[in-house]
């Protein structure tokens, strides 16, 4: 059976141009491929390199049954033209005995004159991240949001059991959504002070937990996760919080964003990017993504893909303070931002404020504007 080697190429190697391509994209000669892959010695008896012969035995093999062939001899089979045909041997066909007169399956890899097979296709990335990160770093570099002093890491008591601030530190994660740190924050000391384990959790009544928490965004549903995560906890995990992504999900009121967050600072360990509200907002200004994305779980997948692992962590929290101080939800500060030249939305929010030539925008790590 003959296949076009650019949908069926079966074998881990295939010749061309007279070297060997690998799948991996590199190029090596045919004789050390074949030396890598099946140990086989350099060269035939007769000085040949081995591919010959292995074509020579593939085409004996084939020639077998038919009486009419004649007797391959060395010599007979020249190696094969790297811009003709090359017929390559997938790694799982095994001959059948010559006796069966069955034809043994191979593979005809053509090419064009001079036309090279696409080896590898590029992981798309925006184009300016790179310098859009580096001005970001540099306007964060005071640290003075509130995400710096009033985050989830922030909030948890360092006098504490490593199981217990484990704990906090998924509370103060499942208080933060839709609420301000500050108000978090404030939330997360009144609860410390009245006992801020699972067990206090349990045994504190629904209405006295809502006055701890009030004014978090939502709570009197978090109340309600609260009370049904604690319980969770102590039945399934011990009183310690899961130490998976999974495992957080399925929590009450626990969703991705939680658990790559608790993952990180609870547990130490990066297992994808925390994507908030900023963080979905500010990519989506940057063209950090290929298509806007309409949500933060989309916008978590989408950054995944071209984001160096590396960055996963320290991303969330630059730009949540980014987006806390500069890059505000309505009009954002893009005069005072130094990514005004290099960010596809700067000025599209706010054209009233656009600076006059030569003016504002080497100051924006300067500019602390309110938060709220
Ligand atoms: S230029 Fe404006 S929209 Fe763009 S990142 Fe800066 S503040 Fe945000």
């Amino acid at each position: 059976m003959y296949v076009c080697i650019y949908k069926h190429m079966a074998s881990p190697y295939f010749v061309y141009g007279g070297s060997v391509v690998t799948r991996s994209g590199g190029r090596r000669t045919p004789l050390s491929a074949f030396q890598s892959k099946g140990n086989q010695k350099p060269s035939n008896v007769d000085g040949r390199p081995p591919v010959a012969v292995k074509a020579e035995e593939e085409e004996a093999a084939v020639s077998q049954p038919e009486p009419s062939a004649a007797p391959l001899l060395p010599g007979d089979c020249p190696p094969p033209h790297p811009q003709t045909v090359v017929r390559a041997k997938p790694e799982t066909d095994t001959l059948p005995p010559a006796s069966t007169g069955r034809r043994r399956r191979q593979l005809k890899v053509e090419y064009e004159n001079d036309e090279a097979p696409p080896l590898k296709t590029e992981r798309w990335e925006p184009p300016d991240w790179r310098r859009q990160l580096a001005h970001i770093r540099e306007m964060r570099k005071s640290r003075d949001a509130p995400v710096d002093k009033m985050g989830a890491d922030k909030c948890q008591d360092p006098e504490s059991p490593a199981h217990v601030r484990r704990f906090q530190v998924l509370v103060s994660l499942m208080l933060s959504s839709q609420t301000k740190d500050q108000v978090t924050a404030a939330a997360m000391q009144k609860l410390r002070a009245h006992g801020c384990t699972v067990g206090d959790v349990i045994r504190t009544d629904d209405e006295t937990l809502g006055r701890l928490i009030y004014p978090v965004g939502f709570w009197r549903t978090k109340v309600k996760y609260l009370k049904q995560t604690s319980v969770m906890l102590q039945q399934e995990f011990g009183g310690d919080i899961p130490d998976s992504v999974e495992g957080l999900v399925r929590l009450p009121g626990v969703g991705p964003k939680m658990a790559h967050l608790a993952m990180a600072i609870a547990w130490d360990q990066v297992t994808g990017i925390g994507v908030d509200t900023h963080v979905h907002r500010i990519a989506n200004r940057l063209g950090w993504l290929e298509k806007a994305t309409k949500n933060p779980e989309e916008t978590r997948k989408a950054l995944e893909e071209w984001l160096p692992r590396e960055l996963w962590r320290e991303i969330n929290w630059l730009l949540v303070g980014f987006g806390q101080q500069v890059c505000l939800p309505v009009s954002p500060l893009c005069s005072m931002c130094l990514n005004q030249h290099c960010c596809p939305a700067a000025f599209k929010t706010s054209p009233a404020k656009k600076p006059k030539a030569g003016s504002l925008h080497s100051t924006a790590h300067k500019v602390k504007p309110d938060p709220d």
